[in-house]
């Protein structure tokens, strides 16, 4: 069997996009949510999230009709031979436990529409056994389904989803069940047939393990940088060429050493909860990623309280113009995106923000208030008594700093993303503030 009919459960940043590039591996696809709103109009040909290239993947394989959507689940699953849950799994409120409740509900309702033995692959982030209890329910809710359950973590990256879907890394896929690993080898196939993807088979629970391990090393790496950069400010240091000098090593690499405000998104900060309240459970202490945690919350608050010292301590009355609102570049996601705490301490502190970001600003608005949202880099510069970059957009790496300068009230740019380098900005009248630098004099 090549050909595979995909059932693809909850259409958000990874079912969208895991199903957009199933269906353009050659198999049937049905992305179904329960939002009508998104599924409205993606039926109109309109992507309800921003992702680099996504809006055309989709319209083609729309066209070949290979890839449809729908809010009736049933009617996806019923000739489905592989069911995928890509529902969200976010921080319980309370406790930070991952909140499996959509994942659950999917599984019983997936349960209900079963017609065949269809193999039921998780790819949200779960928490270990999570595939136990998916197991369990199925078999309650039908217990002669024949349906098997299988882990398979998604590690693309929002801005990069479909080149990262398409050239992963590795796929990692959990199931001790031939059937099932079969099934999986077929929806994969054209990965390995260009080579570009080893299937890693592992056991469910290991699978399972294998996502929340990676996602909090890296939470760790940013973390570490960070650290160093602050450091390198106290004994006037360079923290890019610390960088350099570290990740040219091979065993270390230069990807995840950028110091920045923190990180934030919507991985990071509830996968590292979600795998502490996992091993605490298990009496397993992970001090290294419990110290990390704690690092990285307060390094975004810490973020605004830089940029208040950087304005001569007294911000009451002042405006701050913010360059950039997502977590990173080439998304509009703003879940946890360090952005909200800075600009948040600047408001506490009394200052008046006025903010621009290229595709960000319609979540902020849900998010931050008494917020100034601006068309362009230059309005949010207009007038400002700061310009901070909190986001590295393309597009803010080539501004005119000549007229920023001649627009902004005090010439001060605070760079969190260290995407000029001073002497440049200097040249242009600024005075910048960057992170992990030797001070200037
Ligand atoms: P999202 O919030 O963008 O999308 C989830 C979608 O599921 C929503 O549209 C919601 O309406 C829908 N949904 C919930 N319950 C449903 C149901 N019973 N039936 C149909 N639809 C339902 O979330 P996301 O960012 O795509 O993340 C999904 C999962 O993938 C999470 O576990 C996340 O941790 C994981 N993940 C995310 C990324 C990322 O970069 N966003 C990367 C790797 C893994």
């Amino acid at each position: 069997m090549s050909h595979v009919r995909i059932a693809m459960i909850g259409t958000g940043y990874v079912g969208l996009v895991s199903g957009a590039c199933f269906s353009d591996f050659g198999h049937e696809v049905v992305c179904v949510d329960k939002d009508k709103r998104k599924i409205d109009l993606l039926e109109q040909g309109v992507m309800p999230i921003y992702e680099p290239g996504l809006a055309e993947l989709v319209a083609s394989n729309v066209r070949a009709n290979r890839l449809s959507f729908t809010t009736d689940l049933a009617s996806g699953v019923k000739d489905a031979d592989a069911v995928f849950i890509a529902v969200g799994t976010p921080s319980r409120r309370g406790d930070g436990h991952a909140d499996l409740s959509y994942v659950f509900a999917a599984a019983e309702e997936i349960a209900r529409a079963l017609t065949k033995p269809a193999v039921i692959v998780t790819k949200s982030t779960v928490p270990v056994g999570t595939g136990d209890e998916v197991e369990r329910i199925i078999a309650e809710v039908a217990p002669d389904s024949g349906a098997r359950v299988v882990s398979n973590p998604e590690f693309l990256r929002e801005g990069a989803a479909i080149a990262d879907f398409k050239r992963p890394d590795r796929v990692v896929v959990g199931t001790d069940d031939e059937i099932a690993r079969q099934a999986m080898r077929d929806i994969y196939r054209p990965l390995s047939l260009n080579q570009s993807a080893p299937i890693l088979f592992t056991g469910r629970r290991t699978s399972e393990l294998i996502k929340y391990a990676a996602n909090a090393f890296l939470a760790v790496k940013i973390t570490f940088i960070n650290e160093i950069a602050d450091l390198c400010e106290q004994v006037g240091a360079d923290v890019q060429e610390v960088s350099r000098g570290m990740g040219a090593d091979n065993r270390i690499g230069s990807k995840f050493l950028h110091a920045g405000p923190g990180y934030g998104g919507s991985c990071f900060p509830k996968d590292t909860l979600a795998l502490l309240k996992t091993a605490d459970d298990n009496d397993t202490p992970l001090r290294i990623v419990e110290a990390t945690v704690q690092v990285n919350d307060a390094r975004k608050r810490a973020m605004g309280r830089k940029v208040i010292k950087a304005m001569d301590g007294d911000v009451r009355g002042k405006t701050v113009g913010i360059l950039g609102l997502t977590f990173k570049p080439n998304t509009d996601d703003m879940r946890d995106a360090p952005a909200i705490a800075i600009i948040q301490a600047l408001q506490d502190a009394g200052a008046a923000v006025r903010a621009y970001d290229p595709e960000g600003v319609e979540q902020a608005k849900g998010m931050l208030q008494n917020v100034d949202f601006v068309a362009s880099p230059y309005t949010a510069a207009e007038g400002a008594d700061a310009l901070v970059i909190v986001t590295e957009w393309d597009e803010f790496r080539a501004l005119d700093l000549n007229r920023i300068r001649q627009i902004l009230r005090q010439p001060l740019l605070v760079d969190l993303r260290n995407i000029y380098p001073p002497a440049e900005a200097e040249r242009a009248g600024l005075r910048i503030v960057s992170i992990g630098k030797p001070a200037r004099k």
